[in-house]
């Protein structure tokens, strides 16, 4: 079926970015959201316009994804990636991953494949064995975090969690959402989670109902923000479960208050079936861009931090 209208929502992360940072954050999201607008506008499909937008942004330097993703207590970078499409409701997701630049990319082979997770050595081994581009660890480290990292281990008690969440109110995740012209649905999440995080530790942003869902009959979500606390409260499945009945700003601003259970800070972005978009966080800022096109309401484009 053909429809009128598409639209991307992407995401760099809820939490209090540095005011220095914010432009870059912005035109990040916005060159991400322009990268996937691309590939709907040619006809493409939602689930290729979630994973040309994060690659874009696990490229970046900017985001905590990919290259420049901050770097876990033994000073490596160690990513986190999630895809979705709601079209089958396929699912793919690595964890604990070195060595690939594109964890976005690895999830969608895991999403092709007959398994649902990969993690670890065997996910970098399976990125060799499907032809998923790998790399040195070492190069994904950059200055800025190897620094961060110089700083934080020099603290007499680093404490990651206190520091990240309850500073910060989170990190610089990425996250995709789409509509495309055909009707379906798509999400994407992909994270080098928390500074100086223990080896081996996964948040939400890989986990289907946790740090994205997308399903055709409601709509697409993707999370970021404090894991270890979304996971408990299902923050995406629940936002897409609230669209079926409620507006994607209701619904996203209703799962947000569900993060108030377990004393949560983060932030979400939803599309619905009908390509109504929804935007909502808890945290100071919250890094976005969107684009949609609708008969109705004509072109509309929005980005944040606002
Ligand atoms: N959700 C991510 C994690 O807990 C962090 C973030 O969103 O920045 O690993």
């Amino acid at each position: 079926m053909s429809r009128s209208s598409s639209v991307i929502v992407v995401h760099g992360g809820a939490f209090d970015i540095p005011r220095e940072e914010r432009d870059a954050h912005r035109d990040g999201c916005h060159e991400a959201m322009e990268a996937g607008w691309t590939v709907l506008a040619a006809g493409g499909s939602a689930l290729d316009a979630v994973e040309g937008a994060l690659r874009l942004m696990e490229d970046s330097g900017i985001f905590g994804a990919g290259r420049g993703s901050s770097l876990n207590e033994d000073g490596t970078v160690e990513l986190d990636a999630g895809i979705m499409d709601g079209t089958d409701l396929a699912v793919g997701s690595v964890a604990a991953v070195q060595g690939v630049p594109h964890p976005v990319t690895l999830a969608r082979r895991v999403l092709e494949s007959e398994f649902a997770v990969v993690v670890g050595h065997g996910a970098a081994r399976f990125a060799e064995r499907t032809g998923v581009e790998r790399c040195d660890s070492a190069e994904l480290i950059s200055d800025r975090e190897r620094r961060r990292w110089e700083e934080r281990r020099s603290q007499p008690d680093p404490d990651w969690a206190v520091t990240m969440f309850g500073a910060r109110g989170g990190g610089d995740t990425v996250g995709a959402v789409a509509l495309d012209f055909r009707g379906n649905v798509a999400a994407a999440t992909s994270t080098g989670g928390a500074p100086f995080k223990p080896s081996g530790r996964v948040g939400d942003s890989p986990l289907i109902g946790a740090g994205l869902y997308a399903d055709n009959a409601t709509g697409a979500v993707s999370t970021t923000g404090h894991g270890e606390r979304i996971i408990p409260v299902v923050l995406a499945k629940t936002a897409a479960d609230m669209m079926s009945a409620l507006h994607p700003q209701a619904a996203v601003e209703r799962a947000l208050a569900t993060l108030g259970r377990v004393d949560g800070l983060g932030g979400l972005i939803a599309v619905d079936r009908h390509g109504r978009v929804g935007v909502a966080w808890n945290t100071p800022t919250m890094a976005f861009a969107l684009r949609s096109s609708d008969e109705a309401s004509g072109r509309v484009e929005r980005s944040g931090p606002a």
